[in-house]
């Protein structure tokens, strides 16, 4: 089976205006898209962004990763990985490179699905099953009652936990509005808590200790993800889980969190982390550590990957969603998210859709 083609496209879909406190303002979701033909089957892949580098992870792929892969097998799609990553490597080792081959890698797997007429959640070594899906907003600029609204919308789709942004400049602002949130929604609703890296690790500790009593159900993204030392800290010292995993660019990186316990969740996203095949090392090593998994944002190729984790706690059903552009959108039932049973991971894009969104 040898790759014969693959096809880019990039789009720029338009969001409503939200924001947090590590990527300010965000109004713009980047889509790239790819296309992987062989043996008359075709892969379909994609990688995203809050706005801006997509333009760079297209050319990489067409400019790069294209002739590394054109006229190779693509039965082992673990060599492939490698052949990218060892590719790219002057210039790699995470950042755009990495949404880049994860924008092929997924491509490749979901090609190995169509050839073996296995859906993704079986490839990965995984048992169909419902996730739990806790509803997320991007929400950190939105005043107190739209914040609050929003909550309420969450917990009438039936979700059973609800994440805020919190890291306003004010300490005493972001006290109040998870105050007002974990009122609204009494005890029996899971309440995670998104930093987006604004605090050093002195801060979080401060500010860890007084949300405390709010008894979130996880703290995330308390501070810079290079400090696996600080991020250990917060681990040993605070009373709620500490959970991370959007901007840790490899396998690797994880590697050193959770053989530093510097993680209580683990949360994939196989297209930040690098793609399908680095994400499955990541769960093998959530479980050989015995730590609980979550997804960031990737709901669709999620709820199959989630599967093969032994202690997947719930799925990010993300502000971003890909929903008005998808052929089929993913279903929540009570609450819960199943994968799809097709061949390969499912997720297919309505070109109709999104044409009036693309972009050179
Ligand atoms: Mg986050």
């Amino acid at each position: 089976m040898t790759i014969e083609r693959i096809t880019t496209g990039y789009y720029r879909l338009p969001l409503e205006p939200m924001g947090d406190a590590g990527h300010g303002r965000i109004d713009t979701e980047e889509l790239i898209t790819v296309e992987l033909a062989a043996d008359g089957l075709v892969g379909h892949g994609y990688a995203y962004t809050i706005g801006r580098g997509g333009r760079a992870i297209r050319s990489l792929i067409d400019h790069d990763l294209r002739p590394l892969l054109i006229g190779q097998s693509a039965h082992d799609v673990a060599a492939l990985w490698d052949r990218m990553w060892r590719g790219l490597l002057y210039g790699g080792r995470g950042g755009l490179v990495a949404f880049a081959i994860a924008a092929v890698d997924i491509a490749l797997w979901d090609l190995r699905g169509l050839r073996e007429n296995r859906p993704l959640w079986a490839l990965a070594g995984g048992t169909a099953r419902p996730i739990p899906a806790y509803g997320s907003g991007v929400d950190l600029p939105k005043p107190l009652d739209g914040l609050l609204r929003q909550v309420e919308g969450f917990i009438q789709r039936g979700y059973s936990g609800v994440k805020v942004k919190i890291g306003k400049p004010d300490a005493a602002e972001d006290l109040a509005r998870v105050a007002a949130v974990r009122r609204l929604v009494g005890d029996k609703i899971d309440l995670m808590i998104d930093v987006n890296m604004a605090w050093s690790i002195d801060q979080a500790l401060d500010r860890g200790r007084r949300l405390a009593e709010y008894n979130p159900f996880w703290l995330e993204e308390p501070s810079a993800p290079e400090d696996v030392e600080g991020h250990a800290r917060l681990v040993r010292e605070l009373p709620m889980p500490i959970a991370v995993g959007e901007s840790l660019y490899s396998a690797w990186e994880f590697e050193r969190y959770i053989a530093a316990r510097a993680a209580g969740v683990v949360q994939i996203d196989p297209v930040t982390n690098g793609g399908i095949t680095p994400v499955l090392r990541v769960l093998r090593l959530a479980d050989e550590a015995g730590l609980p998994t979550s997804s960031h944002y990737t709901d669709e190729l999620s709820a199959h990957l989630l599967c093969a984790s032994k202690n997947p706690i719930y799925l990010e059903k993300h502000a971003f969603a890909l929903d008005p552009y998808l052929e089929q959108p993913q279903v929540v039932t009570n609450g819960t998210v199943r994968p799809t049973d097709g061949p390969g991971h499912g997720l297919r894009f309505n070109p109709e859709a999104l044409r009036p969104y693309a972009a050179d």
